[in-house]
């Protein structure tokens, strides 16, 4: 079994999210943890995230994939963007210690111009500022699809950041499955070698979470364009096989597909029945 939601809007509240995926089916979901475009945060209430636990007990959710803002940047070229980029994430390693065993996924980010390797070592250099050995969250390196300068576009990329980071254990990987087809992953018709090249480079114990899309273009195309489940070049036979994989059980599957709500309670509903059969 898996879990499954979606990226909710966290403008209401914690409680509200919980509420809101219960409504439409899932038992985890994501949430930007401040505007996805902008700086400053709300602080969190604490009794709002207790009846967020509460609720979260009573459906039997799996763990949260908390979402780092788009802005954020570690790897930037221009030092003020790199020094309110540590900032933020420093700041939502704090907030998130509220929520116990949640997940924090952000972009590695984009060396624009600086090559692949600064870009590595400025993210890991920045982890390494802010992980801490007694925090409880822990932190995702999103897969990326290569598009621009962005980094992480390959696992062998992810894996050299993570071997410069020394609290290996407060780190981890999620796995969007439209940015790593997008990023050359035949997922379609080699799922079973895809996951063991992973296995090999990183270990399949540090793929925390999925983002499950698909994508709008072709094996390559190193274009991040997500698309519906089942109406993209990856397609519901291929999802189905991702959701299904036995070395995948366990984990949260959050759905960052182009949809209203009525779109994600049915996306959920069918992820859910092929979990079934
Ligand atoms: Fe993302
Ligand atoms: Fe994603
Ligand atoms: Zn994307």
């Amino acid at each position: 079994m898996i879990y499954i939601g979606n990226h909710v809007s966290s403008s209401k509240g914690y409680e509200a999210m919980g509420k809101q995926e219960v409504a439409l089916g899932g038992d985890t979901f994501a949430f930007f943890t401040r505007n996805p475009r902008g700086g400053s945060a709300k602080e969190i209430k604490d009794e709002d995230v207790q009846r967020l636990l509460t609720l979260m007990k009573d459906h039997s959710f799996g763990p949260l994939v908390a979402h780092a803002p788009y802005t954020m940047n570690v790897c930037a070229a221009k030092e003020d963007i790199r020094k309110f980029s540590v900032e933020m994430l420093k700041d939502d390693i704090r907030r998130m210690e509220y929520l116990p065993g949640v997940f924090y996924n952000f972009h590695p980010g984009s060396h624009v111009g600086q090559g692949s390797e600064a870009g590595i070592e400025l993210i890991s250099a920045a982890l390494n500022e802010c992980i801490s050995s007694t925090q409880g969250v822990t932190i995702l390196l999103e897969t990326m699809a290569g598009k621009g300068s962005e980094v992480g576009r390959s696992f062998e990329e992810l894996k050299e950041i993570m071997d410069r980071v020394s609290c290996k254990e407060k780190l981890g990987v999620c796995f969007d499955t439209c940015h790593v087809w997008d990023g050359g992953y035949d997922i379609v018709n080699h799922l079973d070698e895809v996951l063991s090249e992973f296995d090999r480079l990183i270990g399949l114990d540090k793929l925390c979470a999925v983002h499950l899309n698909d994508s709008m273009n072709d094996c390559g195309a190193h274009k991040d364009r997500h698309q519906k489940l089942g109406l993209g070049k990856i397609g519901e036979e291929a999802l189905r096989r991702v959701v299904t994989h036995p070395a995948l059980q366990g984990r949260p599957f959050i759905l960052e597909t182009p949809n209203e709500d009525d779109g994600y309670a049915r996306e959920i509903a069918m992820v859910r029945k092929w979990q079934e059969q």
